[in-house]
């Protein structure tokens, strides 16, 4: 048999939305519980330094912040729990949720704050030097800085991909972007953007074959093109991928309303409501435009005071 715990508010996920939404909750005196989800700390585990988080003017690294995030929501007693949340029912009053471990959750409040992974290629190359912290990322405004006065290669032919491309270009002296159809999938205007700057060099119907260096940073990128099968070595010391993101929304999916992307709908824009009151959302489970700490944060803040306000509004 299962054990239940009822809780006023759960919060599932533990990125800057999820511990910020326990922050504001714990204070509220909602005693919320958090489930950490499969990777404690959200995708900034694995940025390494962070320099656009306002407060820390020398930086702070990706880890680091996320430690202290998590000691600031236990400070006001959050009970953080290590593991996550396998299955959810939002059809009752009583929102209720299934832990890995065997327990039963119900809870007056959920906030979904489990994010968004984004996609790479899967190279055993690429996955090397992400996991190094040697050159290889998926967010150019995070890590964009540290490649300043360097040639870079980027992925991807969507709207990310241009933006992306178009933010290193004025940090770089150069940025290749390597595209694997003969067109873009972006708006013709983010395209055009990037096929009128200078220096990005678009390379057309062309795939990573490896990303190539010395052990320890990404020296250059080898490509193919898939036309003509001719093989290529780019000089570059950081290989960005902007090939989308998968928000962590499909244990959701029979009660939240998402778009066709994945990503949850607000009910009602300006707030952090779902379609089923009580359940709201925050960070980037929800955001495919902005996807920042600061903003993920911010989010947070508001799921926590939307919460409340509905505890109030019922009584509690
Ligand atoms: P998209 O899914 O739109 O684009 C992904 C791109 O990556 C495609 O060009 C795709 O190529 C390419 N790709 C996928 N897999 C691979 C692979 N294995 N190798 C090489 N290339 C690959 O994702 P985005 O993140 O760009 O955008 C997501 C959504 O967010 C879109 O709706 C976009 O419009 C929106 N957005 C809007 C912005 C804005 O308006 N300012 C900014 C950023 C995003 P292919 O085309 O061949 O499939």
């Amino acid at each position: 048999m299962s054990d239940i715990e009822k809780v006023k508010c759960l919060i599932i996920g533990s990125g800057p939305a999820g511990y910020t939404a326990a922050i504001y909750a714990a204070r509220a005196d909602m005693s919320p519980m958090l489930y950490q989800g499969m990777q404690p700390g959200g995708q900034l585990t694995t940025t390494n330094e962070v320099e656009n988080f306002p407060g820390y003017p020398d930086g702070v690294t990706g880890p680091e912040m996320m430690v202290q995030l998590e000691a600031q929501a236990k400070r006001f007693e959050t009970d953080v729990r290590f593991g996550f949340i396998t299955k959810v029912d939002f059809s009752g009053d009583v929102h209720k949720a299934w832990a890995d471990d065997g327990t039963e959750i119900h809870a007056d409040t959920i906030i979904i704050s489990t994010g968004a992974s984004a996609k790479y290629l899967g190279l055993e190359s690429e996955q090397k030097y992400l996991k190094l912290g040697g050159g290889v990322s998926a967010c150019a405004v995070c890590d964009g800085f540290f490649y300043r006065g360097h040639e870079t290669v980027i992925v991807g032919a969507g709207d990310s991909a241009c933006e992306e491309a178009h933010y290193l270009s004025k940090l770089c002296t150069k940025v290749t972007m390597l595209v694997r159809r003969d067109e873009f999938r972006a708006s013709k205007i983010m395209a055009e953007r990037v096929k009128n700057t200078e220096n990005i060099e678009i390379l057309f119907n062309t795939e990573t074959e490896e990303v190539l260096g010395d052990g320890q940073v990404v020296t250059g990128v080898l490509v193919k093109n898939n036309i003509s099968g001719d093989l290529t070595d780019i000089p570059a010391t950081g290989f960005f991928v902007a090939i989308g993101h998968k928000p962590n929304t499909d244990i959701f999916k029979d009660f939240i309303n998402l778009d066709d992307t994945g990503y949850i709908e607000y009910e009602e824009p300006g707030t952090s409501k779902t379609n089923v009151p009580g359940v709201f959302v925050a960070g980037d489970a929800a955001d495919k435009t902005y996807r920042q700490a600061i903003t993920a944060a911010g989010t947070g803040c508001i799921a926590a005071l939307d919460a409340e306000r509905y505890l109030a509004a019922k009584g509690h």
